[in-house]
């Protein structure tokens, strides 16, 4: 008898030929984020189980699963040679002696002469009778299922409850994009939605120091490091924004401030996603949230780039961001009250339809090309780690 974890894989199953490249990916996240405990990953007939942990950790490795995407469930369970009476009688030690139960039994191994139905209602019997009364055998109002499954290679697996994980697709499986991650609620949550997707996420900020303090700067690191639990270690680019921002002050029109910022950082953003082999830029934008989301602004930005830009939140109300936000954990430092280079300089009336053409005109005033190359040249990168925190 053997302590085990049965990992379920989701939406896998859909990928026909790709499948090996998908299990591997989703394999060796599955070892990554099991690194700090003593376990192993072992796969036996196109299935996973985690097998050689102490009891202990049994919780700590199952919450870590939880985090994996990939996997659609998991469930603690036993694992003994095919013996179906040691096997009723381990079910009526390890399960509990009252309440409405069922049990299933999943019989892959036809060498078994009784079926399925006749093997769960035997087990039954036997719960039944050690319980001395405790239990009821209830088909479809069940407090708890037993499950009994009977593989072809001479051990069955025993368990009783199937854990919900994040389901999705492994994170590597779906390419990279570079997220611009601010300190706010929205663009944590967009990482976690693209890495959900099976995007790896490399991530930029723009700081401006020393309007921006660099308690902004380590608000922005830690969200990045409590993300990284879904989508492995992000590598992080601070750009040093300032210069830019003054050159965009002293330059143009007030009222564009923000809509010319934004088409600098998509600019740089996009320099950055080229040199690391991202397919795509990612943002935490919501339409209509504020000024520069509304979709005239949106076109003028998006404009600058030729990359796609995916902006998972755009259809999202704040309160389902922020209850996201909650489940990942990343709310409580988002609304830590940093400021953001976006506040900085802010006109009092940010134009709400800026159009192409006049951000174009405006941005002759610059010297585009030596801002954005000088601002990569200082840029300090950070990997954010999980295990950092
Ligand atoms: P968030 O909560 O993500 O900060 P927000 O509601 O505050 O979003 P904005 O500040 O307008 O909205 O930012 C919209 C998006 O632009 C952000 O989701 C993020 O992707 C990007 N962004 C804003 N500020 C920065 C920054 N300093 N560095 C990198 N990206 C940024
Ligand atoms: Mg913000």
């Amino acid at each position: 008898m053997e302590r085990t974890i049965l990992i379920r894989i989701g939406e896998i199953f859909l990928k026909g030929n790709n499948r090996n490249y998908f299990v591997s990916t989703l394999k060796n996240n599955i070892v990554e984020s099991l690194e700090c405990v003593e376990c192993k990953l072992v796969s036996s007939n196109n299935r996973l189980f985690i097998v050689g942990y102490s009891e202990s950790d049994e919780q700590e490795i199952i919450s870590s699963l939880t985090r994996v995407f990939g996997i659609y469930s998991v469930s603690p369970a036993i694992k003994m040679p095919t013996d179906l009476e040691k096997i009723a009688e381990t079910c009526s030690e390890v399960f509990p002696s009252t309440g409405k139960f069922r049990v299933t039994v999943n019989r892959a191994d036809k060498k078994i002469p009784l079926k399925s139905m006749d093997i769960a209602r035997d087990i039954g019997a036997v719960m039944l009778r050690k319980a001395k009364g405790g239990l009821t055998v209830d088909l479809f109002n069940f407090d708890f299922e037993v499950n009994v499954d009977i593989r072809e290679n001479g051990y069955s697996y025993i368990f009783y409850k199937k854990i919900l994980c994040s389901g999705g697709l492994p994170v590597g499986c779906g390419g990279n994009g570079m997220l611009l991650l601010s300190g706010g609620i929205d663009s944590p949550v967009a990482a976690y939605l693209m890495a959900k997707r099976g995007v790896k996420i490399y991530a930029v900020h723009y700081h401006s120091f020393p309007f921006t303090s660099e308690m902004a700067k380590e608000k922005v690191i830690k969200l990045a490091r409590i993300v990284s639990r879904y989508c492995g270690p992000i590598e992080l680019a601070v750009v040093p924004f300032t210069e830019i921002q003054y050159a965009i002050k002293g330059n143009c029109p007030i009222e564009y401030m923000i809509t010319i910022m934004r088409r600098i950082m998509m600019r740089i953003a996009e320099r950055l996603a080229v040199e690391k082999k991202c397919g795509a830029i990612i943002t935490g934008e919501s339409l209509g949230q504020v000024a520069s989301q509304t979709m005239e602004s949106i076109n003028v930005t998006n404009s600058v780039v030729s990359l796609p830009v995916f902006r998972p939140l755009i259809g999202s109300d704040k309160t389902e961001i922020i209850d996201i936000a909650k489940k990942i954990d990343t709310f409580e430092t988002s609304i830590l009250p940093y400021e953001d280079c976006c506040t900085v300089f802010l006109p009092k009336n940010p134009v709400i339809k800026p159009s192409i053409k006049a951000a174009e005109e405006m941005e002759t005033a610059l010297d585009i090309e030596k801002l954005v190359t000088d601002a990569i040249n200082n840029t300090e990168t950070i990997v954010c780690d999980y295990k950092d925190l």
